[in-house]
């Protein structure tokens, strides 16, 4: 993602992406393409809604400790201060986290990774999700290879 998109995220969304995700050795950042940006500006906006809705203290705030594609689709992990809630036994506040994440995750299908264009899941070859557009220059490009 670009610097400056991935700077935006950053800004807004202070709690959500805490120094170590910024300037973590090496840092990590977000490891997809800029046509996801507005996915993920809204699922950060979700998820801090969320979080207030339920008045989540400070160390329980989501944390965002991975950012990335795989096999074409988006893979967004949280945790938090106290530690990773995906493993604990008791059905915590972060289970309605998890569903907005969810729901993000499902929604990656069908939005082009490259330019935010109306897109779907291409599963031959590197799966990725593409509009017709970048599907072209993706073709075009592999034929040069
Ligand atoms: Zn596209």
């Amino acid at each position: 993602m670009k610097k400056d998109l991935e700077q935006k995220l950053f800004n807004d969304f202070p709690k959500m992406f805490p120094n170590v995700f910024k300037a973590g050795y090496p840092p990590v950042g977000l490891q997809i393409e800029d046509g996801w940006f507005a996915l993920i500006y809204k699922l950060c906006a979700d998820l801090e809604t969320e979080a207030k809705r339920v008045e989540m203290s400070d160390a329980m705030w989501p944390r965002v400790i991975q950012c990335k594609e795989k096999f074409g689709t988006l893979r967004f992990n949280v945790a938090n201060d106290i530690g990773n809630p995906q493993f604990d036994e008791e059905p915590s506040v972060f289970g309605r986290l998890f569903e907005i994440i969810e729901v993000a995750e499902e929604h990656c299908k069908t939005i082009c990774a490259d330019c935010g264009a109306p897109g779907k899941l291409y599963r031959e070859q590197a799966w990725r999700v593409h509009c017709k557009s970048c599907e072209v220059i993706y073709q075009r490009e592999l034929g040069e290879r």
